[in-house]
């Protein structure tokens, strides 16, 4: 790979690795052994393994290192790690950094699962965690301590997409010497600067974007190549949260595409929010790509785009919003999102059910809210359908 090339051609071509038929499209190597010449190879191999040797697929595997290398080179970051799912890659890179007596401070606007492994699981192991405003810078000023190892957040917050000051945050961090830890998936590896913004690294739910067709979970980690091989590496291969050879084929194939999708998708997006703004049913329309939104500038430089998530507040709570949901005729009432079908979810009562009635109002997550994952569909079919549902 080059690396002066643009990110369409790494994103077709970087990280392949091509065996000896010289097949176009990249090979599964669904096994998970590999065999060795001698026990002399065997006894080397364990001893240091070179990039094309290979021990077990716990540890890696050609596919998955092609898609690992493949997402690297788009994401700007030197190395990578391939995880069963995006949990798996936000518990991984989180518990491998940390140890008891350690102090993170993290946004409070987080994905569920998110919420569970900072709020619930790190304080099992006497990891101390503060929880801040992500939108406000003083609060994480006030938060960040000098023995604060790791900063956390999601760059945009599921599901009221609130935008975070990578830039501004990162600075912050690095003031103190802690590394800043962000879960990218609403921002997409399309329109993500992370890296060069701050991030030390940068998490995906491949879930999402990556495979946008709804097929398989997986996840990835990105850093400095120290980090993935002697922090990473030695956590995940050990306690088993890696990413199948079958899944890694179809995250590689995905990201052949992942550019025409998201863009496609976050131009709908805001034709959408622009629709529905203002709808007499409507308390408020959330999409970062729209004037109205809090943090539209920042998102604007940030991204260079809104994103392919916009979220109604409805007016009249969770009985309009079923109400709303249950007509649509396209949109399919389903939680995943990124997909290239457009999906629409009740947070309060779905991915967001676990939180207390007190923690989802603070998180501005009322019972009229409802998120919706942009697809693929024509806009003028998706604009008809929602403005019939909300009448
Ligand atoms: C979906 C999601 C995850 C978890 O990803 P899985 O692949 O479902 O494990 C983590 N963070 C965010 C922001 C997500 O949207």
């Amino acid at each position: 790979m080059s690396d002066t090339w643009n990110t369409r051609t790494k994103a077709v071509h970087a990280g392949t690795r091509r065996s000896q038929y010289g097949e176009v499209s990249e090979a599964i190597f669904l096994t998970q052994g590999f065999v060795y010449e001698t026990a002399e190879h065997a006894e080397a191999r364990f001893l240091e393994s070179g990039p094309d040797e290979f021990i077990y697929a716990r540890y890696g595997n050609p596919t998955v290192s092609m898609f690992e290398q493949r997402i690297a080179a788009l994401e700007g970051g030197e190395d990578a790690f391939a995880t069963a799912s995006g949990m798996a890659a936000v518990s991984g890179a989180l518990t491998s950094m940390l140890e008891a007596g350690d102090h993170v401070v993290s946004a409070r606007a987080l994905f569920g699962s998110c919420l569970y492994v900072l709020e619930d699981l790190l304080s099992r192991f006497g990891v101390e965690v503060t929880f801040v405003d992500g939108t406000d810078l003083a609060q994480w000023e006030a938060a960040i301590r000098p023995d604060t190892k790791v900063v956390f957040f999601e760059s945009i917050a599921n599901p009221t997409l609130e935008v975070i000051d990578i830039e501004k945050v990162s600075a912050l961090a690095h003031a103190h010497g802690a590394k800043v830890l962000i879960d990218n998936v609403f921002a997409t590896p399309v329109y993500s600067r992370a890296m060069q913004q701050g991030a030390d690294v940068v998490i995906y739910s491949a879930t999402k974007h990556i495979d946008g067709q709804g097929r398989a979970l997986g996840g990835v980690i990105i850093g400095t190549r120290d980090y993935i091989h002697k922090t990473v590496e030695p956590y995940m291969k050990h306690t088993g949260g890696s990413m199948s050879p079958f899944n890694a084929w179809i995250m590689l194939k995905g990201i052949e595409t992942m550019d025409l999708r998201v863009k496609a998708q976050a131009a709908s997006a805001l034709a959408l929010a622009q629709a529905v703004e203002g709808h007499a049913n409507l308390a408020r329309t959330i999409y970062p790509g729209l004037p109205s939104h809090a943090q539209h500038a920042l998102s604007k430089a940030q991204m260079g785009a809104g994103g392919t998530v916009l979220s109604l507040d409805l007016k009249g709570g969770k009985p309009a919003a079923f109400a709303f949901l249950n007509a649509l005729k396209i949109g399919l009432i389903s939680n995943n999102l990124g997909d290239a079908k457009t999906i629409l979810t009740h947070p309060a009562t779905t991915t967001h059910q676990r939180l207390s009635p007190d923690q989802r109002a603070a998180l501005g997550i009322t019972e009229g809210l409802v998120r919706i994952s942009v697809g693929l569909e024509d806009v003028e079919d998706l604009k008809t359908d929602l403005l019939q549902a909300l009448g």
